[in-house]
Formats: C-alpha cells, sequence, structure tokens
C-alpha cells in the first residue's frame, strides 16, 4: 500500500520548513477542516434531512438566502470562534464582522469565507463548496472593520472545498496549491493533487451569455473572436461551459486549464460586478496565481485591489495566464 499524506501531515511538515511558523496555524486549519466536514455531511444528507430549499430571508446582497446558507455560516462561526486562533470573523452571509465572544481568546489571524458558494445550485444537487481566505491579525484590541479591507497579496492562506461527488479540499499558503480528497470513511483529507498548474493556453472559456448584451466591448471581442473559431482570427475552436458555481468552474480551470469571467457590465452603474472581492475573488486569485494561472477584474490584478468596503463587488475574468492577458489587453486597447 502506498504512503498516504494526509492534510494534517503535509501542513504540519510544509511548516516545519518555515522559521517564522507556529503550529497556531495548524490548529486553526484543522478547525476549518472540522466545519468542513460537517458541512459536506449536510449537503449530502439533503433532503434527507430537510436542510434544502429557501430560508425566506434575504442575506445584505438583497439575495435570497437557503436554509444551507444559513446553517453552513452557523457552522463554520461555531467551529471557529472558541479555538483562540482567530481574532475575528468575516462572512458574506452577515452584514457586520462576526467578533470572538466573550471570554474566549483572541489570535493572530482573520478569517474570511462564504459558507456556500454556488447556493444557488444546491436544490439541483449540483457542486457547491466552500470559499475562505486567512489574514494576519495587528496584535492589541478587537479587530475593526478596517482591520478586514487589505489587498489580496497580504493573504496567508486560502483555499476551498468542493463538495461534488468527491469532497475536495484545494489549498494554497503560498507555496503552491495542492488538493486533497475526503477519505469518507476515515474521515480525513488524503493529498491526492500535488502542486496543482494550469496550462498556460486553452479553448475554452465560461460566461453566463444570457448577459452578452450588457458587456463591454472588449468582453464582446473576445467572446466574439472564439465563437469564429478556426475561421478566426484565434484560428481554432473554442468549448464554452458555464455551473454558475464559481468554486465548480475554478476547480475545472485547476483541472484542465480555460477562462471564467463575470465581467463588469452595464445593467446596473450601481453594482462593479457579481462576485465579492474578500469572499471570492481575492482567496480564488490567490489560489489561481500560485497555480501559474492569472486574475484581473479586466483593468487591474485582483490582488492589487485596496477593498473600500467589506462586502464590496468586483468584475473578475480568472483563469489561464495568456487568456487572460489577452483580456487585459482588450480592456486597455478599448
Ligand atoms: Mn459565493
Ligand atoms: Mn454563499
Amino acid at each position: 500500500m502506498t504512503n498516504r499524506v494526509s492534510l494534517t501531515q503535509f501542513i504540519i511538515e510544509q511548516q516545519r520548513g518555515l522559521p517564522e511558523a507556529s503550529g497556531t496555524f495548524s490548529l486553526l486549519l484543522n478547525n476549518i477542516v472540522t466545519a468542513c466536514k460537517q458541512i459536506s455531511h449536510l449537503v449530502n444528507q439533503g433532503d434527507l434531512i430537510g436542510v434544502l430549499g429557501s430560508a425566506g430571508s434575504e442575506n445584505v446582497q438583497g439575495e435570497v438566502q437557503k436554509k444551507l446558507d444559513i446553517i453552513t455560516h452557523d457552522i463554520m462561526v461555531n467551529a471557529l470562534n472558541w479555538t483562540g486562533q482567530l481574532a475575528g470573523m468575516a462572512s458574506e452571509e452577515v452584514d457586520s464582522i462576526v467578533t470572538i465572544p466573550e471570554g474566549y481568546p483572541r489570535g493572530k489571524y482573520l478569517i474570511l469565507f462564504d459558507p456556500l458558494d454556488g447556493s444557488s445550485n444546491i436544490d439541483l444537487n449540483l457542486t457547491v463548496g466552500t470559499i475562505f481566505s486567512i489574514l494576519r491579525c495587528r496584535e492589541g484590541s478587537d479587530p475593526t472593520v478596517e482591520d478586514f479591507l487589505r489587498v489580496g497579496t497580504e493573504q496567508v492562506c486560502a483555499g476551498f472545498v468542493l463538495y461534488g461527488p468527491s469532497t475536495m479540499m484545494v489549498l494554497t499558503t503560498a507555496h503552491g496549491v495542492n488538493g486533497f480528497t475526503l477519505d469518507q470513511d476515515i474521515g480525513e483529507f488524503i493529498l491526492t493533487h500535488q502542486a496543482i498548474t494550469i496550462p498556460e493556453e486553452t479553448s475554452e472559456f465560461a460566461i453566463n451569455m444570457s448577459n452578452q448584451r450588457f458587456w463591454e466591448p472588449p468582453v464582446q471581442r473576445y467572446i466574439d473572436e472564439c465563437l469564429q473559431g478556426t475561421g478566426g482570427p484565434r484560428q481554432k475552436n473554442f468549448n464554452m461551459r458555464w455551473i454558475a458555481s464559481l468554486v465548480a468552474e475554478v476547480y475545472r480551470i485547476l483541472t484542465r486549464g480555460g477562462v471564467f469571467m463575470y465581467p463588469y457590465d452595464l445593467r446596473d452603474p450601481t453594482k462593479s460586478g457579481r462576485l465579492r472581492l474578500l469572499y471570492e475573488a481575492n482567496p480564488m486569485a490567490f489560489i489561481i496565481e500560485q497555480a501559474g494561472g492569472a486574475c484581473s477584474t479586466g483593468r487591474q490584478r485582483i490582488l492589487d485591489i485596496k477593498p473600500t468596503e467589506i462586502h464590496q463587488r468586483v468584475p473578475l475574468v480568472l483563469g489561464s495566464k495568456k487568456e487572460v492577458e489577452r483580456i487585459v489587453r482588450y480592456h486597455l486597447e478599448m
């Protein structure tokens, strides 16, 4: 039998190589893993335990909340607020930051998470996920909202868990990207995808074509050139995918390349994009760049954006490096 490496072993061994690392971080990661295993179990049980469907409420973004949006938010908070590794949390599902309850010690990290990404897919039995981003927090008093508003390059760790046919965790701590598959029998994530790298060239794109009439000219141009196939300027045929679940789109791109876009569009000038900078774009950009890809708004590298508010939205273009660079070039030439 080949020697299997668990996520815990992998993190501890990786940390041994880093002089500044302490055991706190591995403990934090283990607690995140515990929460995600609970979520994986709930998602898998589905209607057997009555967790599907709408909760009859809206989140701060004005989106209808699913029951599982709220349940998974509570799982993350309850798994992490007592541990002593965190100074505070921020979640896509609640308006203000989540503080550590009185009586528990404050740690040196902040976590930001989307507890259930792609939750509109949950009733369809399609892939959903949990996305998280970890920052180091200044020591001293309790964190304020400003402590969370940091550029993406300051992230110390980002990851996502995919609840698909298998449950998988994809993780970076700025030393490449690795993937772990949950062995349901023993309840451990096992290293299955080492040093994931995104192919530079691709012939696959993912975009919500139903919004085409609202796109800006550079996006119109890029997609139009793809659609022209072998007879067009790209001189090859492209394929399209659209799962409407960021975790699933990013996982596909990590596996076989491609480009995903939720670009700026002209529908509502007050909204600069669809996806959230702090819970979705930043952690995915960290992972994508660590895997050799690129991630941009079309005009600016995602990881360089200085956030102004905690639920800020951004346009998102991510995937194979050469394709993202081409799309950015089309924006600059506009
Ligand atoms: Mn989401
Ligand atoms: Mn969500």
